[in-house]
């Protein structure tokens, strides 16, 4: 049986103090909360960073590098840094790769376009393939954010297009109120869909956390936990 690769979400970039008092907001904290992940089993950390004046999501480069340069000093993780600012706010492509630089070993890739509130979370072809093509280059391997069906079909027809390098590796998001729900029926329908060779890891928001998460790992996948995902 293949090992568990357990991803850590460890702040995403709208949760504030006062929804969640132990959300890590600064370098530091973002950090600290890292390593104990490691301690705790996690191979993989996904992050995010704050912009000390809003407390919210920013994909600043240096604030990147206050966090990537200790975990590289001190852990063996593996990186997986966002491309997605904050999703809904559609912030330039260039400042949403920015963090490319820093040449994780992951990146996320969010594979389409999707409703997020009263707004549109944009990932247009144009963007897609640019965020594939810069993932490429520097030898990062892009994490398939797949929100619905449709995402993980652009996919498929990304890695024929060669655009995308097999295997692939897989996030199925399930449970955000736009997008595929956080039902069993849901997840094997997208399981369904991927490739024999591609690695595939679940996303189960709020409520739906432990049972996709327990699903996932009955069916073989990996899992993401953390407060990104789940506050609780
Ligand atoms: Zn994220």
């Amino acid at each position: 049986m293949e090992k568990l690769i357990i991803t850590a979400a460890i702040t995403g970039s709208r949760i504030t103090r006062e929804m969640a008092p132990y959300i890590p907001i600064t370098p530091e904290e973002i950090v600290q909360s890292a390593i104990e992940c490691r301690q705790a089993g996690a191979s993989i950390v996904h992050i995010h960073v704050r912009d000390p004046d809003t407390g919210l999501g920013t994909q600043n480069l240096e604030i990147f590098k206050q966090v990537v340069e200790p975990l590289r000093e001190q852990t063996d993780l593996v990186l997986c840094l966002t491309t997605s600012g904050i999703p809904g706010r559609n912030i330039p492509t260039e400042e949403r790769l920015a963090p490319l630089e820093l040449k994780p070993e992951l990146a996320s890739f969010d594979a389409g376009s999707i409703n997020l509130g009263d707004g549109v979370f944009m990932n247009s072809p144009e963007f897609l393939d640019r965020a594939a093509a810069e993932m490429r280059t520097r030898g990062i391997k892009p994490e398939l954010e797949i929100f619905d069906l449709g995402m993980l079909i652009t996919c498929l027809r990304m890695l024929d297009a060669k655009k995308i390098e097999p295997p692939a590796h897989f996030q199925l998001v399930l449970g955000t109120p736009w997008g595929a729900p956080a039902s069993p029926k849901s997840l094997i329908d997208l399981h369904g869909y991927i490739p024999q060779e591609a690695t595939w890891s679940v996303i189960g928001i709020g409520r739906g956390h432990l049972p996709m998460s327990a699903m996932a790992l009955a069916m073989g996948g990996h899992i993401r936990v953390g407060m990104e995902d789940n506050i609780y």
